[in-house]
């Protein structure tokens, strides 16, 4: 089989999949090192862009880079060039598998000029650019080979049960009589969260998250985390247990379920809703079984592993702790969790929430780790809800309002506000609108017929009754926040006498758009009030701060501990803590992605495995998963920091003596226009380069003749320019 099919088979995904993807282009990754936390926020905008998709439309694919329209040395070599890309695409359509062999003939030509397509054509089936190998300097070569190596296996399609592939972790001892933790993700940033339990024949795995690409990873649309374990061992696994519907639990969801067999997916009604509506983005994927779990405590047996759930507070709701029941005691995974609390005492409503671990023998933590840098309680939602309370009850003039639309909680606060002080409410962003719906669908919110008008209807009401719930708060660009900052939203004007609330920190990243959004709205004489710079509480942490991990673990006291969900600093300072509250040293692991981690003798001993799951990064790419693409984003990298520089150059096979002068094409590196000297020596280097090796040689050695011409090349070109350039020598023998 070759990729190409199984991109054809799948047409129906085009355009939700391009939603997708535009949903994600601008959002940035999260470090989840603040003082608020941002990882909510995180997925809490990605939800936004996920769910209702306002932000912009991705107009270039990574693969549309230069065109080799405009040659140095005219039309004179566009011809010939055009001549050599069409024999060069006649091979290129036998198949990537061609594109393994170590040949790097006239082919090059076309696979470089294969470059052009856009994305819709590189679906479609032309190959995309990481798929065509150029040669270039000797430097980069041995990073070419590495992929070259690694590429039949690697370069997986997203339809992964077609391609047959090397078993990758099958070295990895059979789990036996002890118990199995591999945290797949999440464990060394804060973003796709994935990890499995391993017992007997059973695999059970818990949430499976993707994270967003950031400034390494140019032109990556997401990150998984690797499944290949599971892949390979698909008959085992029993179910996903998914904890709640943020996206660094359930992103990788649709990338996923496939590879491991799709298997039965446990949850509560309201997450289970919000994967739907994800997952209605992606037709072409088989159904999801869904089983609702939404009794807190009862026992449900997944093969002979028996697992519990427990209700935690998030800041989304119906969040779930998972508990698996094992002979030497429970292994507890809160999830992402608060505590309701007054002034640091936890409410005895959240209490019972835990109380079935009172006096019960906990084996195993596993504890997210988001705040463990910030010291104390976090800022209860309830202080949050009575100040916007207060805020649209002496807000006098039109009400603005953004805030992350998968705080349904706080939806459904503003909503009864609104209800109870009179005000008429309009909900703008489609992932509001996606999830008010989805709050009503699943009971949480009920709203009292009037309340809701239309945009269109704001003129009919005194500006006084007026609240407008927005997304956008992230100054995403074509969201309704930043649209209505510049004015270019129909019928309706900012003015002076509106103020505006911002209910939501910044995702890091976000700075520049955010301030963009103030500064805009700050022209029109908007009043603002943002978290930042408001004296009341108007936003709050989802994760819990030290002190409410702290009251956890003494809840628990655990014999074992592993920290998950952050960071490896932020782990680290969790493993401290579980340390100084009295866990012994040896019985604290701190994993990496991949680290296997088993419970043996009986329960008795916590051990680190020396060998690991595999771990290498999984990337969405357009259309495109895979394992690896490092040269592909060093490529990217290179491309945006040195460009690219080109050259043709047409051999009398039997003289080895150039046909004519070399044609040279350069984007992003040197302005040739303006560099007639500098093309003239590249163009002399280049000939006597080639004449030099092929003299006398019979036949001519093109690939050693690219090697040479891209090694001189590049060392001039980074002697006269400081820059280093990728090189595609593209040398056709006639
Ligand atoms: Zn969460
Ligand atoms: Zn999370």
């Amino acid at each position: 089989m070759n990729y190409r099919n199984s991109y054809n088979t799948r047409p129906p995904i085009v355009k939700p999949f391009q939603q997708i993807i535009n949903a994600s282009t601008n959002t940035a990754q999260d470090s989840g090192n603040n003082n608020d936390n941002n990882l909510d926020k995180s997925l809490d905008m990605a939800i936004e862009r996920a769910v209702g998709t306002e932000s912009t439309s991705r107009t270039s694919t990574p693969t549309s880079s230069a065109h080799p329209s405009a040659s140095a040395t005219g039309p004179r070599s566009s011809a010939e060039y055009n001549r050599s890309v069409n024999s060069a695409r006649s091979n290129a359509q036998q198949g990537p598998q061609q594109n393994n062999q170590a040949d790097y003939g006239p082919r090059d030509a076309g696979q470089y000029n294969d470059r052009a397509p856009q994305g819709q054509g590189a679906f479609q089936g032309q190959p995309q650019g990481d798929q065509m190998m150029p040669a270039r300097g000797p430097k980069r070569r041995t990073q070419i080979s590495r992929h070259k190596k690694a590429d039949p296996t690697k370069r997986t399609v997203s339809n992964a049960s077609d391609v047959q592939k090397a078993p990758e972790s099958l070295h990895i001892p059979p789990v036996g009589e002890n118990i199995r933790i591999i945290p797949l993700g999440g464990v060394e940033e804060i973003g796709m969260n994935m990890s499995l339990i391993e017992i007997g024949n059973d695999i059970i795995i818990i949430d499976a998250g993707f994270k967003f690409k950031d400034t390494d990873t140019p032109g990556i649309d997401y990150i998984l985390p690797n499944t290949k374990y599971l892949e390979e061992r698909k008959d085992k696994i029993r179910a996903i247990i998914i904890t709640h519907g943020h996206l660094d639990h359930i992103g990788g969801l649709p990338f996923i379920m496939d590879r491991i067999g799709n298997p039965p997916l446990y949850t509560r009604n309201l997450t289970s809703l919000m994967i739907k509506k994800r997952q209605s983005e992606f037709p072409h994927l088989p159904p999801v079984d869904y089983r609702i779990v939404e009794r807190d405590r009862e026992s449900v047996k997944l093969g002979n592993i028996s697992v519990r759930f427990f209700g935690v507070s998030h800041s989304i709701p119906d969040a779930m702790g998972v508990i698996v029941d094992t002979p030497y005691g429970m292994i507890v995974n809160p999830g992402d969790f608060k505590l309701d609390h007054r002034e640091t005492v936890v409410t005895a409503e959240e209490e019972k929430n835990y109380d079935l671990f009172d006096g019960k023998n906990v084996l195993l933590f596993m504890g997210e780790s988001t705040n463990i840098e910030n010291p104390g309680f976090s800022t209860p939602d309830y202080i949050v809800h009575e100040n916007l309370d207060e805020i649209i009850r002496a807000t006098h003039g039109r009400l603005i309002m953004g805030m992350f639309a998968s705080h349904f909680h706080r939806i459904a606060h503003v909503i009864m506000a609104c209800e109870k002080y009179g005000k008429r409410l309009i909900i703008e962003g489609r992932s509001m609108k996606n999830n008010v719906d989805i709050a009503i669908a699943a009971g949480m919110l009920k709203i009292k017929p009037g309340t809701v008008i239309s945009g269109a209807e704001i003129d009919q009401y005194p500006p006084d009754k007026i609240v407008v719930l927005a997304t956008g708060a992230q100054g995403d660009e074509f969201a309704f926040l930043m649209r209505a900052s510049t004015n270019s939203i129909k019928n309706f004007r900012l003015t002076d006498r509106d103020t505006l609330v911002l209910s939501s920190s910044i995702i890091p990243g976000n700075e520049k758009a955010v301030q963009k959004l103030k500064d805009n709205v700050a022209r029109l004489g908007v009043k603002i009030i943002h978290y930042r710079t408001s004296d009341v509480y108007i936003h709050s942490t989802g994760h819990g701060n030290r002190g409410e991990i702290e009251w956890l673990h003494r809840k628990l006291r655990p014999k074992f501990f592993i920290p998950i969900h952050g960071h490896h600093y932020m782990l680290r300072l969790h493993a401290e803590l579980a340390e100084n509250l009295g866990v012994p040293k040896e019985n604290v692991i701190v994993p990496d992605d991949g680290t296997i981690i088993e419970i043996q003798d009986g329960g008795t001993k916590l051990v680190r495995l020396s060998t690991k799951a595999p771990n290498n990064t999984v990337m969405v790419d357009g259309f495109t998963i895979g394992d690896i693409q490092d040269v592909v984003i060093r490529d990217r990298q290179i491309l945006s920091q040195d460009g690219i520089f080109v050259v043709i150059a047409l051999i009398n096979a039997s003289t080895g003596k150039l046909k004519k002068s070399p044609d040279i094409i350069s984007r992003g590196s040197v302005y040739l226009r303006e560099s007639q000297e500098l093309l003239r020596e590249t163009r002399y280097l280049v000939k006597s380069c080639i004449e030099q090796v092929t003299q006398g040689s019979h036949p001519i050695n093109i690939d050693y003749v690219k090697d040479v011409v891209s090694e001189s090349l590049g060392k001039f070109l980074f002697q006269q320019t400081a820059k280093k350039p990728i090189i595609i020598p593209v040398m056709i023998c006639v």
